[in-house]
């Protein structure tokens, strides 16, 4: 899953920076994978964020528009692949060791309103 996080987040820089490719590629790699950091310690609650990050990728994007460079670039691209990987975690299973048997009902944390989105699965 961390593969398709990095590649997702890969595609996403791609997507919307990719005159900058450089930069873009590497930052939405790294943002796709940055979120299970917390594999061992609250796993898909302290590094996950699916609605904070949002705004942090648009202040991003602005921070682009103001003043286009590899820094700016990169912090965007790595937010908004943070963002991704966080909401796609919702949409699959949930925190079980063995995802198959669809044992658990919580998916990712959702700091914002204090509960756990349930695996859609
Ligand atoms: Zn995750």
């Amino acid at each position: 899953m961390a593969t398709t996080h990095a590649l997702a987040g890969v595609a996403l820089a791609a997507l919307v920076a990719s005159e900058q490719a450089g930069v873009a590629l590497p930052a939405g790699f790294v943002g796709g994978l940055f979120p299970d950091l917390d594999l061992y310690v609250g796993h898909r609650k302290t590094l996950h964020f699916p609605v904070y990050y949002w705004p942090l990728a648009l202040a991003g994007g602005v921070l682009v528009a103001i003043g286009t460079g590899p820094a700016t670039v990169g912090l965007a691209c790595f937010l908004l692949a943070a963002a991704l990987h966080s909401t796609m975690d919702a949409f699959g299973g949930g925190l079980e060791l063995r995802p198959w048997e669809a044992t658990s009902e919580r998916a990712v944390y959702n700091h914002y309103t204090g509960r756990w989105h349930r695996p859609r699965r």
